[in-house]
């Protein structure tokens, strides 16, 4: 698959820009809505695999040109890869080239929730919004709760047909944790939870 020519434009212009040295751009495709991209900064390449949506396909080419960008990770503090330092250049490029405050947070929370947080940070319009919306809904989310059945005791193996269960609790003692008390020499302790 040939690079679509406004992919190319686009790394020469930002990397023109910001006075970096280009990366060589590989292109293909990829089944379904989503694009994928990755930087190898010492193979001096970015490689996108283009989904359907050309908006995605853009970002994609943005978030991996804002990798471009950022100062190489340092020796001693690593720089965090999608880090507020990334972000602030991301974020800024998805703006000069072409794509809404929305579609940016939309696309990139989509990949990395982490996104939302620095766009709040950075001033992005209408992140703290999402940003708000997202902990109200992640708040309504039932969550699961775990509480003890059987506290902690040792186990005791004993046969149930063709399962080995503790002989406390009845639970059934399976696969690699078996053999882990089989070899132990000290007794196991484990303790019975159930979700509710
Ligand atoms: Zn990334
Ligand atoms: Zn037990």
């Amino acid at each position: 698959m040939m690079t679509p020519a406004w992919a190319s434009e686009l790394v020469t212009f930002v990397c023109a820009d910001a006075r970096v040295a280009e990366p060589r751009l590989a292109w293909r495709r990829r089944i379904g809505e989503h694009s994928t991209g990755v930087t190898r900064r010492h193979d001096g390449m970015i490689a996108v695999r283009a989904g359907s949506d050309e908006v995605d396909q853009r970002l994609t080419l943005l978030h991996e040109l804002a990798h471009w960008l950022s100062p190489a990770a340092r020796r001693r503090r690593r720089a965090v890869h999608h880090g507020r330092e990334f972000y602030e250049i991301a974020f800024e490029l998805y703006r000069r080239h072409g794509l809404t405050d929305a579609d940016a947070l939309r696309l990139e929370s989509g990949r990395y929730r982490s996104a939302l947080r620095h766009a709040v940070v950075l001033g992005v319009p209408g992140a703290a919004a999402a940003l708000a919306k997202h902990r109200s809904v992640t708040r309504d989310r039932p969550r699961r709760r775990w509480r003890i059945l059987v506290p902690e005791h040792r186990v005791q193996l004993e046969r149930d047909g063709r399962w080995s269960i503790c002989s406390t609790c009845r639970q059934r003692v399976v696969g690699m944790h078996l053999a882990r008390i089989r070899r132990a020499r000290r007794p196991v302790r484990h303790v019975l939870m159930t979700a509710s």
